[in-house]
């Protein structure tokens, strides 16, 4: 068997995933076969979504979906692969939760309604009763063994959870209190939910950030491993989506995004969206989509030396917190003679817990705040003294436009 080591590596390596089901289905197979490990039952439940992440499933090249069903788990119910519809399915959810508790796996697509008690999301009708998704999930999640939250809806709300928000959409770990893996994505990767499936079974819990979201495939930003990364350092930016250049001044999230995109890729690691031109929009990030648009505005809206860049979304979310830690960074690293090599941080083991609620957010943020005028204080003091290595004419005139474009650069 693999060791876990191997396993991880295997899943963080670029493409490894043809070599994954190569080395591991036979593996799994072998291990169900000798009791070594087994085949969990699963019940896949869909709320408030657009099914996109069971078509993401439904397109995984390696393992198949083939492979899935028949190798790797046992789906008991999910409405949209279920052979058979009504009544009769729902008595096969009933009793996978009754005679497989604490041992079946709940898989949830989909953000939870949760205003009027649920009632704008019915997901099926037992005893002539329409059930909500909010009972349902709350009827079954002590039950289970594992609770997968696959897709950004699932995990944080996502773009059910939009403003103005009248159904009261909400990420499945806001509204229980057992505990939930966070695969987001709009959709999730299918190599994201298999490489979860196969961890689970064959080693038990994956390593998890601050969201609960496995570090193997989401432990480091888009921008850390952009294919248009250079072009960043360069100072080489697109100033429409399609053009060649580092995407980041039209709008681009990657350096606030945590996932591993640019290596995986999508529909048979073909292309991604940065490769192929579009900004990244954040969508693995909780408040996504709120805390990413506008979609096409770059990241920054802070006070530097270099002028001031507007505050128009100091959002109420994560993905905000990532942009006031990007700004901070960048005006160290341009006080310093570069523009960051590493803006954000990977999400480290010591990370802290996520806010739990609008106060302790706000104290965030307003910690944030505190940093960053800090930093704000101390390149103006570093400018002052006037550092003899001056970044290259060129380049600083660069950052300038970058920064504050149609505006003359003052030496
Ligand atoms: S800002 Fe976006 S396009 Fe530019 S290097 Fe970072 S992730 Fe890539």
């Amino acid at each position: 068997m693999l060791t876990r080591r191997e396993f991880l590596k295997l899943c963080t390596t670029a493409l490894a995933t043809a070599t994954l089901t190569d080395r591991l289905m036979p593996i799994m197979s072998q291990g169900f076969a000798a009791g070594k490990i087994s085949k969990p039952p699963v019940i896949w439940l869909e709320l408030g979504s657009c099914t996109g992440n069971s078509i993401a499933l439904d397109n995984a090249v390696n393992p198949n979906l083939n492979q899935i069903l028949t190798d790797m788990v046992d789906m008991r119910y999910n409405w949209l692969l279920n052979v058979v519809q009504g009544s009769e399915v729902v008595k096969v959810l009933q009793d996978t939760a009754e005679k497989e508790a604490g041992n079946f796996w709940l898989v949830v697509e989909g953000s939870v309604m949760t205003a009027d008690n649920g009632r704008y999301n019915h997901i099926y009708m037992r005893d002539n009763q329409l059930v909500t998704g909010l009972t349902a999930l709350q009827e079954l999640a002590p039950k289970a063994k594992h609770i997968i939250a696959v897709g950004t809806c699932a995990c944080f709300g996502g773009p059910s959870a939009a403003y103005p928000n009248p159904a009261g959409a909400k990420g499945v770990w806001e509204v229980i209190k057992q505990p939930v893996i966070n695969v987001p994505g709009c959709p999730a990767n299918p190599d994201w939910m298999t490489g979860i499936f196969s961890h689970l079974i064959m080693y038990g819990l994956p390593e998890l950030d601050g969201y609960n979201r496995p570090k193997m495939f989401f432990g480091q930003t888009i921008h850390d491993l952009c294919q248009r990364r250079q072009q960043f350092e360069d100072g080489i930016f697109a100033s429409f989506p399609g053009e060649s250049g580092c995407l980041y001044k039209v709008g681009c999230k990657g350096p606030v995004t945590h996932a591993d995109c640019p290596k995986r890729q999508w529909n048979h690691y073909v292309n991604w969206p940065v490769r192929a031109g579009a900004p990244c929009i954040g969508c693995v990030n909780p408040g996504f989509p709120d805390s990413s648009m506008p979609f096409y505005n770059h990241l920054p809206d802070l006070a530097t030396p270099l002028g001031m860049l507007n505050i128009k979304k100091f959002g109420a979310a994560a993905a905000g917190l990532g942009a006031a830690a990007v700004g901070a960074h960048l005006i160290t690293g341009v006080v310093g003679k570069r523009v960051g090599k590493h803006w954000l941080d990977g999400t480290n083991p010591n990370e802290p817990d996520p806010p739990e609620n609008l106060e302790q957010l706000k104290q965030e943020l307003d910690d944030l705040i505190r940093q960053q005028n800090a930093l704000i204080s101390e390149s103006q003091a570093l400018e002052q003294v006037r550092i003899k290595r001056r970044l290259p004419k060129t380049f600083r005139q660069k950052v300038v436009d970058f920064f504050r474009p149609g505006q003359k650069h003052r030496r």
